[in-house]
């Protein structure tokens, strides 16, 4: 599979051989947005030699981070001068993990037999967004939409000129939603995106992992199947508990669930079960509460 997808209207989604993760470039007018650069060296001085090509002045270039786990927020260093946007909770999140970014890193780049240049550090975006909050850079607009529930400072991003949906790790082909809490929190962003799909024409989804889904109803299914997943894990979950089974007992019962990337060479095996602990979690949290 070549590595870049041209989609048309100046967008190119390239995919790396780390976890299936997609960076994508945007150019128009002169300047480029690129959304999560990564994750290899190789492949990040690739997206840059691409990016240069359509806009010489990295000076007009903006990085987008949709959130900061260590294979979304390495590629600043390859992009120097470049303007960078995240959420105002990125800065303290990166700053907090940066030696766990590095390790991860370090050992996953070394794995797949490249070196690894310098130590990760940890920065500020420039533009710090708050919320779900519309902005143009440069003449293209963009929403920018809170999608807590992966990592509390996730955002999605859509670009109505062009149609197109960077999703950051959610709606994935090959992923099931991964959780970093209870599951409503999750669940309560994703619904904020039937609007999206429901209102706008949506060409394309590129989600933080896998395929590119094609148009709004392929989008939208995805949404509903995760949607879908979290209410079945929530479900058998709180039957579960509500029998007062253990997390241990919970987790057996629950390997049976089908779910996306079940057994699959990227398996999801060991993500379902940190999503069951986390359910299983946050109904002992709201139990302590009554
Ligand atoms: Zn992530």
């Amino acid at each position: 599979m070549p590595a870049w997808t041209d989609l048309g209207d100046g967008v190119l989604v390239r995919q790396s051989r780390a976890y299936q993760m997609n960076s994508t470039v945007v150019v128009h007018e002169g300047r480029a947005l690129v959304f999560d650069p990564g994750v290899l060296p190789s492949e990040l001085a690739d997206i840059a030699a691409v990016v240069e090509r359509h806009v010489p002045r990295f000076e007009n270039v903006t990085l987008v981070f949709t959130h900061p786990h260590w294979d979304h927020v390495l590629g600043k260093p390859w992009f120097p001068l470049a303007s960078t946007v995240a959420h105002v909770g990125f800065a303290d999140e990166v700053e907090r993990d940066a030696a766990k970014i590095d390790a991860d890193a370090k050992a996953y780049v070394e794995g797949a037999g490249e070196p690894w240049p310098r130590p990760f550090e940890a920065f500020e975006p420039a533009l710090k967004l708050r919320g779900t909050v519309g902005l143009r850079i440069g003449e293209r607009e963009l929403i920018a939409y809170d999608m807590p529930g992966h990592s509390p400072s996730q955002q999605s991003f859509y670009l109505p000129e062009i149609g197109l949906f960077v999703a950051g790790d959610t709606l994935s082909d090959i992923e099931i939603p991964w959780l970093d809490g209870p599951p409503w929190v999750y669940r309560r962003s994703l619904q904020a995106l039937h609007w999206v799909f429901e209102q706008e024409q949506v060409k394309f989804l590129v989600p933080g992992h896998g395929a590119v889904a094609r148009g709004r109803t392929d989008a939208y299914k995805r949404l509903l199947r995760d949607i879908d997943y979290l209410l079945l894990l929530e479900g058998e979950v709180g039957k579960a508990f509500t029998k007062g089974w253990s997390l241990a007992d919970t987790q057996a019962e629950l390997a049976k669930m089908g779910f996306v990337g079940k057994d699959a060479a990227y398996s999801m095996n060991d993500v379902h079960r940190d999503n069951v602990t986390h359910t299983y979690e946050g109904l002992l949290e709201q139990a302590d509460l009554k």
